[in-house]
């Protein structure tokens, strides 16, 4: 089984480009991110205005799962303010751990619902969460800054 039969083409797509892999020219917020259970390691940076993220970025190296995951909250949240990111984050997180959200909930989520299915895989489910942590973490750093 490979990760186009496992999780779609969302999931490939976003695990091979490299479209929020870069340096932000001035990135607001650089937050590690790690997952040593499968060796993870990415800096998330945020460029972030007022109370609103206008860029997105990560380095490092990760599995593919991770990558995808990483690269999809990127593009969700670009644009978006802290509150509504955390926001974000904290169903994406209440999805992998197997809380029923609603349809609404689901389609907040947009492209990040193709990594639901890592929810069945416990080994996996931290490469796809650990993004979503780093995001809390950001936020969090973000709003000490202001
Ligand atoms: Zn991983």
């Amino acid at each position: 089984m490979d990760l186009h039969d496992l999780y779609g083409d969302i999931v490939r797509e976003h695990s091979m480009s490299g479209h929020n892999l870069r340096h932000l020219e001035h990135p607001s917020v650089v937050v590690p991110g790690r997952n040593p259970s499968c060796g993870d390691e990415i800096d998330l940076e945020l460029s972030v205005e007022g109370d609103r993220i206008k860029d997105g970025s990560f380095t490092g190296v990760g599995c593919a799962i991770s990558r995808a995951s990483v690269s999809i909250m990127l593009d969700l949240v670009r644009g978006r303010t802290l509150d509504e990111a955390a926001e974000l984050a904290r169903l994406f997180l209440a999805m992998e751990q197997r809380e029923p959200l609603t349809d609404r909930q689901l389609d907040a989520l947009e492209e990040a619902v193709a990594l639901k299915g890592v929810s069945n895989m416990p080994a996996r489910v931290k490469c796809a969460t650990m993004p979503w942590h780093t995001l809390l973490n950001a936020v969090e750093v973000a709003r000490g800054t202001d």
